[in-house]
């Protein structure tokens, strides 16, 4: 992929074309932006460009410069062969001198760091001007991995170009910050993200959903609504989960909050067979944040139609449960409800039991006066 061809990140790419057009190309950058945003197909296409051996200049003002996609290097980029081009991520973990048969960790393995990056930056590239370092997750490098990168994105040598790819900008510490050119992705418009899951084929009534459900991020609106899980989809069992919490009484908490632990598995799964060597905590906790989420946005759907009937809603198809919702519970126990579902979104990430996660959450949804009517 061309920079061209991105989807809706031209913000992000006209601040590296200034830069680069002015002369004051980074030789290391940040990209912080929300997941499925874009930044690493966007590092890789910065890459392939800088790779580039014909590199094509489109307009003068500002120019514009892309890779022209026919030279032996840009071959060597899409066949995913190119020596220059050294993505660096946790699963690398395997690859490391003691790593033979670790799993993937939650965190960024400095073993990783030193051994695919610290090590590796003395060696000059194999084919042109370039060696493109593009560092996943990093806000998953610790405060000691990131004092061990200073020197290098203080002072990369002159042929190393090092991108890290962050989606939480305030776990990255100021002196990484200084020494980085931050480019910061947006998040994409819905009716993009919209267009661009009903062109894979998904209906347009759960491409809308999914579209409003990932908030701007694309990758993950993709993630959700291409999963495939045995006998079912991801949509199914969201609009099962919307009905089980609308009609949710005191009795059946217990049984709701056992049968989203198993979702989150099963949707855990399907993610898992689909890629290789991931950490299985990480795609967990992906899956149970995203059923927690299901639910804040339906609370939210809730306030939003107590205080205008027209108001676009997330869960546009659930109607019905909607309003059966509104009529029970007013707009102060919804907005308690949304705040409790961060808190457990919360929970999760802070590696609290799931069971104890998912019964907190039920109980005290189904305990909330109003959903049982009283
Ligand atoms: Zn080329």
């Amino acid at each position: 992929m061309s920079l061209k061809e991105i989807f809706c990140q031209d913000k992000a790419i006209d601040s590296l074309q200034r830069a680069c057009g002015a002369g004051r190309m980074a030789h290391a950058y940040l990209f912080s932006g929300d997941d499925g945003v874009g930044k690493f197909t966007t590092a890789r296409a910065w890459a392939k460009m800088l790779l580039c051996e014909d590199k094509q200049m489109i307009g003068d003002d500002p120019a514009f410069t892309d890779s022209c996609g026919v030279c032996h290097s840009c071959q060597l980029f899409e066949s995913g062969g190119h020596p220059d081009f050294r993505p660096i991520y946790k699963e690398l973990v395997q690859f490391t001198k003691n790593g033979k048969n670790k799993k993937t960790p939650v965190d960024m393995p400095i073993d990783v760091i030193r051994e695919f990056l610290i090590d590796k930056v003395a060696n000059r590239p194999t084919q042109g001007k370039f060696v493109v370092y593009v560092m996943d997750e990093a806000e998953k490098v610790n405060a000691a991995s990131q004092n061990a990168l200073l020197k290098i994105l203080e002072e990369p040598p002159s042929y190393c170009v090092i991108i890290l790819l962050c989606s939480r900008l305030d776990k990255m510490l100021p002196t990484t910050l200084s020494r980085c050119q931050l480019i910061r992705f947006g998040q994409v418009a819905e009716g993009r993200i919209i267009e661009r899951l009903t062109a894979e084929g998904i209906d347009r009534t759960e491409a809308v959903f999914w579209a409003r459900f990932s908030q701007g991020s694309l990758g993950r609106a993709i993630a959700w609504a291409q999963l495939e899980i045995k006998d079912t989809t991801a949509y199914a069992l969201k609009t099962e989960l919307i009905e089980k919490i609308v009609f949710l009484e005191l009795t059946d908490a217990i049984d709701v909050a056992e049968w989203m632990g198993k979702t989150a598995k099963k949707i855990a799964a399907a993610w898992m067979s689909s890629s290789d060597n991931v950490s299985t905590t990480d795609i967990t906790r992906r899956a149970q944040k995203g059923l927690i989420r299901m639910i804040a946005c339906l609370f939210n759907d809730v306030m939003r139609a107590a205080s205008d009937a027209s108001a676009m809603q997330v869960n546009h198809d659930q109607q019905g449960c909607i309003s059966a919702l509104t009529q029970k519970i007013d707009i102060e126990t919804a907005a308690q409800n949304v705040e409790l579902c961060y808190r457990m979104h919360h929970w999760v990430d802070s590696s609290v039991n799931e069971k104890l996660i998912f019964e907190q959450l039920l109980l005290n949804l189904s305990n909330s006066d109003i959903l049982l009517g009283s």
